[in-house]
């Protein structure tokens, strides 16, 4: 017997028309390319959002058909996030950090149509404008009188004149919630990058599943600011549970530096913030050096590499805010898990609940997470063994796109090429990727312990841990380290600094000092590009 109740599809208008029906006053503010601060309004976005389907329709584009974008978080990205899915068309949110060969490779994969771009990626634009060859329609996100005149970019329009002649109301399609809503690649650290497709359930489901209290606890009283940019799989989610709970959405268009990030949490009584933890590496160097703290701010959601034990403890002891400390992947659109306290945590002491705090969280509803040893056979949920972990669920992929039937599953479950615990509480706790993990002797070393400890060191800003070959060892961890301006720590007084906080064969062989470590397109260590680096460097004593 079928239940009586009304089947409506999951889809992504749905959320934009939620919040003007609801919450039609509720603000979306926006640091823009131009400098100045831009304010509107959920209505005003689902206006606007509804004559970006408009213009798509008349350039007579198919269901499914990519759009792509190369743009900062701002209230335009979040229209045509709304516009271009809910009109049935694939939002593909292209990496404007990405070397441009790479965004050709990935725009020409998807055969994107059109291609929306802020104006600070003219030049990229220009770059390769001639060799995406899918793309018949380029798009300005500025006004009318900014667009350059001699841009050489074929049938180039301002965002604002292509929406201009399209009405407010608008009919949204009614479709297969399982259709393809957006697409995002993976950085592509190894081999060509390969695109994750959402579909309109797997997102609402996400967003639904994300913004519950023990996760990331959003609702119309916050102030919502995403660092993470919109083109890192979709900004986590939260454009999209910031439209389903009506919570304020702050943008902080390219001023990503410390400075700008901390005025504009200040300036729009931000309560809630989410980034990558070199991200507020950056804004905490930025407060410690001025002295600042923060007036508004309540929690934090740190997540795409491991957050270091430190920023918990600057961010909790110092200023007051909770760390959300999460994990997911672009396979997951990209949330898997949050760690928030269960009851029991709750009176423990601040050292205690550090160790609950450090770890990657409690699966959310809808993500199944197993650990399994190198023959596939299940480990226990004890906090101490670790293996592979897989995972499966909702809005986790079931292939790549274009993957022509090829499935990366393994019974069913997601290969994530971590490497990880589980406690009895169903805390997961990341040990390494499975490529960084360091092998020495016959056990493993993780290569993000050994750099939590020397990024608890006061004088280092940065550490980067890998494995380099040895003869009897198999490989030995050395540690790459970017010092703080003006602070100072010797080799010697850094190896000293691991005796007794790590078993004595876990204590690198070796610091290397660095003025940088590069970072990739979403603010992730390259340690492909330090192992390049150091190819031909020697272990001491070999
Ligand atoms: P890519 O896989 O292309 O590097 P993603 O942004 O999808 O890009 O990265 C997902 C990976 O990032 C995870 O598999 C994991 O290795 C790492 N990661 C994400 N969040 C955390 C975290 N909180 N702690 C440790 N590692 C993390």
């Amino acid at each position: 017997m079928l239940g009586l109740m009304q089947s409506q599809q999951l889809l992504i208008s749905s959320l934009i028309e939620f919040a003007d029906r609801h919450h039609h006053e509720g603000e979306v503010v926006s640091r823009r390319v131009e400098g100045d601060i831009h304010r509107c309004t959920y209505r005003d976005i689902a206006q606007r959002s509804r004559q970006v389907a408009h213009a798509l329709d008349q350039m007579d584009l198919g269901f499914g058909d990519r759009v792509a974008t190369l743009a900062w978080n701002g209230y335009r990205h979040l229209e045509l996030y709304f516009g271009v899915s809910g009109s049935g068309r694939v939002l593909h949110t292209l990496n404007p950090r990405l070397h441009p060969d790479q965004i050709v490779w990935i725009a020409n994969h998807a055969e994107d149509q059109v291609l929306c771009f802020d104006m600070s990626f003219l030049p990229i634009v220009k770059a390769v404008h001639s060799r995406c060859t899918t793309i018949k329609h380029f798009i300005a996100l500025c006004d009318a009188d900014k667009l350059p005149a001699d841009s050489g970019i074929p049938g180039l329009q301002s965002y604002e004149a292509w929406i201009a002649s399209h009405g407010s109301t608008y009919y949204w399609p009614e479709f297969d919630e399982n259709s393809a809503s957006s697409m995002c690649y993976t950085s592509g650290t190894t081999g060509n990058p390969k695109a994750a497709l959402y579909s309109h359930r797997s997102t609402i489901l996400h967003a639904w599943a994300g913004a519950l209290p023990d996760a990331l606890n959003m609702s119309a009283r916050d102030s919502v600011l995403p660092v993470v940019p919109m083109f890192h799989v979709n900004a986590w989610g939260l454009p999209y549970a910031a439209a389903m709970t009506g919570a304020k959405m702050v943008f902080p268009g390219p001023a990503m530096d410390g400075k700008s990030i901390f005025e504009l949490i200040e300036s729009e009584k931000v309560t809630f913030a989410a980034g990558v933890p070199t991200v507020w590496q950056m804004m905490l160097g930025h407060m410690q050096q001025a002295d600042l703290r923060f007036s508004t701010l309540k929690r934090t959601v740190i997540g795409g590499s491991a957050c270091p034990p430190a920023m918990i403890t600057a961010f909790n002891d110092v200023y007051g805010v909770e760390v959300l400390h999460a994990w997911g992947m672009t396979e997951m659109s990209p949330l898997g898990t949050v760690c928030t306290l269960k009851n029991k945590h709750v009176p423990m002491g601040s050292q205690e609940k550090m160790t609950v705090r450090l770890k990657q969280g409690r699966a959310l509803y809808g993500v199944d997470m197993k650990i399994v040893d190198d023959v596939g056979a299940e480990l226990p949920w004890d906090g101490k063994a670790y293996g592979d972990l897989l995972v499966k669920g909702p809005w986790v992929i079931s292939e790549y796109y274009k993957g022509e039937g090829d499935s990366p599953l393994v019974d069913g479950w997601f290969p994530t090429g971590d490497v990880a615990t589980i406690d009895a509480d169903g805390y997961m706790q990341i040990t390494d990727r499975s490529k960084d993990v360091i092998k020495s002797g016959g056990e493993w070393i993780s290569s993000i312990d050994v750099e939590n400890i020397a990024m608890a060191h006061p004088a280092v800003a940065m550490a980067a841990c890998i494995g380099m070959k040895h003869p009897k060892w198999d490989e030995r961890p050395i540690v790459v380290v970017v010092k703080k301006p003006g602070a100072d720590v010797s080799r010697e007084g850094l190896l000293a600094f691991y005796e007794g906080r790590t078993a004595k064969w876990q204590i690198p062989d070796d610091v290397i000092f660095v003025d940088a470590i590069p970072l990739g397109g979403t603010g992730k260590m390259q340690k492909t590009k330090l192992r390049e680096a150091l190819q031909d460097y020697k272990l001491p004593g070999l």
